[in-house]
């Protein structure tokens, strides 16, 4: 999507990983001068074979003239320190901005000469379950046969997306460190799933992390607001989005609590969906049985997306014929075989304590992978949520320490995977889940929690 709004003006990049480079790409396309910069030498050499010209963003005098710096979502621009750069930026008084946000300025114009087939943009953000919610809103608008494409924090850069066509609905998936960032933030329908702990440094704190992602929902934003109100925030955020007597702008979402006020809802209970208006049921879903969706916690994704797409009026029999191809995504409460009876699913992206807490909830009897490089918050969230375990395997470097936060649940410090694997595997009995579920980061054992899924992958393979 060729960037509107710079032709002839020079514009910084700072970062050159996959969303820099294609920020860099769409203003060329725009006409702008891109001047850009990364720390690293790989990522510079990338750069330069595609034409970009370099520049030390931050010498004295780099960012003269330049009309703004768009920053990659990697860079910290204020917590836990700013990036020099982008301090650069602020005392010479150019303008900080992300490629999310030259999205939003590009992507549709208003002059579309028909206003029920405009391009339209769904965004979601939240703590935990924006992929598979992002995911599962492009499943449905591709079973309903509406053109539709997905990028954000998942697939592709948003500058990659090919341009609008009519009726087309992008699906973007956007984390906190996008939304903090992006000056215009634009989208048609936002959607809020949750709120618990997590990259507390970058946001100096849980009120810092919140108003990032508040930033979605800003004054003038979205028509309408699809919000998660199971905690404290959500219900907050609803409360302040709705005009009250019940208005159609917000839809509250739970998963495990009946909704039944004036305005519209949409919660999951007891496996069924229901979908209630001004205090009456007007549709269900029986969830039970959607094998790509399994737990409480995806049944909140559903909801979410189930209100994504009732608000551009698709019908709920299309929505929960979709359900049930939805394969769900990899690394998220993914089953991965079933060997004598025993399950191994694969939630290497539980990387925090709630994610990690929702996948426990999700089965029984578990013979629970953990363990790596602990967040800031510690564990104790996670204790009342053990009684389905019945050991633990915990691996990574601080394995021993971790271990020991786990209160008097049986455990086995495994050095690495392959251990871990194999003890559970050697332990469990029929009707056994071996799960991963870390409630930690990867980052001390492996370069992603993709690495990680495919290494436990693996060796339940290997048994
Ligand atoms: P995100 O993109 O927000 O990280 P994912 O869909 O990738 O979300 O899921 C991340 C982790 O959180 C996975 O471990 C998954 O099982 C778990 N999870 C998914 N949806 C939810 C939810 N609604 N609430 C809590 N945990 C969730």
């Amino acid at each position: 999507i060729p960037v509107r709004g710079y032709a002839g003006a020079t514009v910084a990049v700072l970062g050159l990983g996959r969303s820099g480079l294609s920020a860099a790409r769409a203003l060329r396309e725009g006409g702008a001068e891109v001047i850009a910069w990364d720390d690293n030498e790989a990522a510079r050499d990338a750069a330069t074979l595609e034409g970009f010209a370099l520049k030390e963003l931050a010498k004295p005098g780099a960012l003269d003239g330049a009309a703004c710096l768009i920053v990659s979502p990697g860079i910290p621009h204020l917590y836990p320190a700013p990036n020099k750069v982008v301090r650069a930026a602020w005392d010479a008084g150019v303008p900080v901005d992300n490629d999310i946000s030259l999205f939003f300025r590009s992507f549709a114009t208003p002059a579309w000469d028909n206003f029920e087939r405009m391009p339209k943009v769904i965004a979601v953000t939240g703590s935990n379950g924006k992929s598979t919610t992002s995911a599962l809103i492009h499943h449905i608008l591709t079973h309903a046969e509406r053109p539709t494409q997905l990028a954000g924090n998942i697939g592709r850069g948003v500058l990659d997306l090919d341009p609008a066509i009519d009726g087309e609905v992008v699906v973007l998936e956007l984390s906190s460190y996008q939304t903090d960032l992006a000056r215009a933030l634009t989208p048609d329908v936002a959607v809020f799933t949750n709120l618990t702990p997590d990259h507390l440094d970058r946001h100096d704190g849980m009120g810092g992390y919140f108003a990032a992602k508040r930033r979605l929902f800003a004054e003038g934003g979205p028509d309408r607001c699809v919000i998660g109100v199971d905690e404290d925030e959500g219900r907050y955020l609803a409360n302040q989005l709705s005009g009250g007597n019940g208005d159609d702008r917000v839809i509250q979402v739970s998963s495990g609590r009946k909704l039944s006020g004036p305005g519209w809802s949409v919660f999951a209970k007891k496996g069924f969906l229901a979908e209630m208006r001004k205090g009456k049921q007007v549709a269900s879903i029986d969830l039970r049985g959607v094998a790509g969706l399994p737990g409480a916690h995806n049944h909140q994704n559903a909801c979410a997306a189930y209100a994504a797409c009732r608000t551009i009026g698709l019908a709920p029999r299309v929505i929960e014929a979709a359900f049930h191809s939805f394969a769900g995504l990899p690394h998220r409460s993914q089953l991965v075989a079933e060997k004598d009876g025993v399950k191994y699913v694969n939630d290497s992206k539980a990387t925090n304590v709630d994610s990690a807490a929702k996948a426990l909830q999700a089965f029984r009897n578990i013979r629970w992978i953990c363990g790596g490089l602990e967040k800031d918050g510690g564990l104790e969230a996670l204790l009342p949520h053990l009684g389905g375990v019945t050991k633990a395997y915990v691996i990574g470097r601080e394995a021993p320490s971790f271990a020991m936060k786990l209160g008097d649940l049986p455990h086995e410090v495994c050095s690495d995977m392959v251990t871990a694997v194999a003890r559970a595997a050697e332990d469990a009995e029929p009707g056994d889940t071996v799960l991963l579920a870390p409630a930690a980061a990867s980052f001390d054992q492996y370069d992603s929690f993709e690495r990680r899924g495919e290494d436990f992958i693996a060796c339940v393979e290997r048994l």
